[in-house]
């Protein structure tokens, strides 16, 4: 009889762990948790509800959402993706609903749904779960892995590993051991801040489509922003925080942000700009928030009172300037509490992708944080999560 043991009691371990037993319903599974709970990290995940993942369809654009592994993960999603955890969710009676931003929930909008569905189908399929049972070592030989657990050693024919992702390198020693490569860990998924910046008055507002960008770098990403009372936060810098999260840690999080207000070229600030006429200034034409606006205009030193025909060049230039390149200086990061995730983990370079198992030993598998995958925020994170768990207890099983 086979013996499968999964090391970590998350979402990757669970799904790993119940995919293994419904595909080789005569093998011993056993979940090894180090804690003496299981899932805690679904418990609190977005706020409370668990963002289970994204009604987003499309393999190639699902990958743009993984700041590291999309690439490598579009040939795991071919086996297993979105659609196929909404399923796998649905035939065990948990629908989900999805939000404007497609972003997907339990329909009872409580995390401990998800939960309540993950424990009772390993409990359904007899998987042993061993609470308070860290893996301090493995031993390999001959097929077979010894694990060091407690005081005990425990043999398997199969090994997965799950247990996500850790803040610092040291955490990941053990595996470096065994000779994977392991990208050095850093913090994604953070909110900016602004300590000197006057912004910060207008918190709680939210300009609906902004573009953002780190002063010398190309590469812009959009979408809404919201100004909190340290900075800024809100989807549009949550992604920047992912797409630069190494660039950012190097830089020891002093950087600036150039903020384009309505994600507008040029031209078309010009244009609307030219169709206003006698309007008022103080009536904005970019959708944005009055308070934002009313601000944007004192920074530029602009009479909101005056109408747009008597707006001179050189005010024009100034108010384009601001509209298009607004930059702030960000001095700090701080944790974004609905998701956050580590940036780092094993190489993917040291797995196959189409099954999770490892390339350097034959009968170990990866799955969920602990490889070098991250998310933006939007669901995307427990995605991976389900698609390496997956599809590393699928072919341990096999
Ligand atoms: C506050 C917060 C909110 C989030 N919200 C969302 C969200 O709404 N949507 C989304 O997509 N993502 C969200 N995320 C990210 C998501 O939770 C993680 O990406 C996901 O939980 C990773 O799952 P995992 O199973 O790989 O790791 P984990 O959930 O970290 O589970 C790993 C488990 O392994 C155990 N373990 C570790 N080492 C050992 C060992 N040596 N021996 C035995 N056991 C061990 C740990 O105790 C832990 O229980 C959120 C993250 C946080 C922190």
């Amino acid at each position: 009889m086979k013996r499968i043991a999964v090391i970590g009691g998350g979402a990757a371990g669970f799904m790993a762990a119940i995919t293994a037993k419904e595909h080789e319903t005569k093998a011993t599974v056993v979940i090894l948790e180090k804690s003496d709970k299981t899932l805690s990290k679904v418990k609190i995940s977005g706020g409370g509800r668990c963002n289970v993942t994204n009604a987003c369809f499309s393999i190639s654009d699902l990958c743009k959402n993984y700041p590291r592994g999309g690439r490598e993960l579009k040939k795991s999603f071919g086996h297993f993706y979105t659609k196929d955890t909404i399923e796998w969710f649905e035939k065990k009676d948990v629908e989900l609903h999805t939000e404007k931003d497609n972003r997907m929930f339990p329909i009872s909008n409580q995390s401990q749904t998800i939960i309540d569905c993950l424990q009772s189908e390993i409990k359904r399929l007899g998987i042993r779960l061993s609470l308070k049972s860290p893996v301090s070592k493995i031993t390999i030989e001959n097929n077979e892995f010894t694990l060091a657990v407690n005081q005990e050693s425990l043999s398997f024919d199969k090994l997965i590993i799950a247990c996500g992702g850790s803040p610092k390198i040291s955490g990941l020693k053990w595996l470096q051991e065994l000779g994977y490569v392991v990208a050095d860990p850093v913090p994604s998924l953070f909110t900016f801040n602004m300590p000197t910046e006057s912004i910060k008055e207008l918190m709680g507002v939210v300009a609906p489509n902004v573009s953002v960008k780190t002063q010398g770098n190309k590469q812009k990403q959009n979408g809404p922003l919201l100004i909190t009372h340290w900075g800024m936060s809100g989807p549009a810098i949550l992604k920047t925080s992912a797409f630069e999260a190494r660039t950012l840690a190097h830089l020891n999080y002093q950087f600036k942000v150039q903020v384009n207000w309505s994600d507008l070229s040029e031209q078309d600030y010009l244009e609307t700009i030219g169709e206003q006429g006698d309007k008022k200034i103080a009536k904005n034409p970019f959708n944005l928030p009055s308070r934002l606006w009313l601000f944007l205009l004192k920074k530029v030193d602009i009479n909101s009172e005056s109408t747009w025909s008597q707006l001179g060049k050189k005010n024009k230039n100034r108010l384009l300037n601001v509209l298009m390149n607004d930059v702030y200086e960000v001095s700090g990061k701080t944790t974004f509490k609905e998701e956050f995730v580590t940036c780092g983990g094993v190489s993917l370079s040291n797995i196959n992708m189409q099954t999770m198992e490892s390339k350097l030993h034959a009968g170990i598998y990866f799955a969920g944080e602990i490889l070098d995958i991250d998310g933006v925020t939007g669901g995307f994170n427990f995605q991976a999560a389900w698609t390496t768990g997956f599809l590393a207890g699928k072919n341990s099983a096999s």
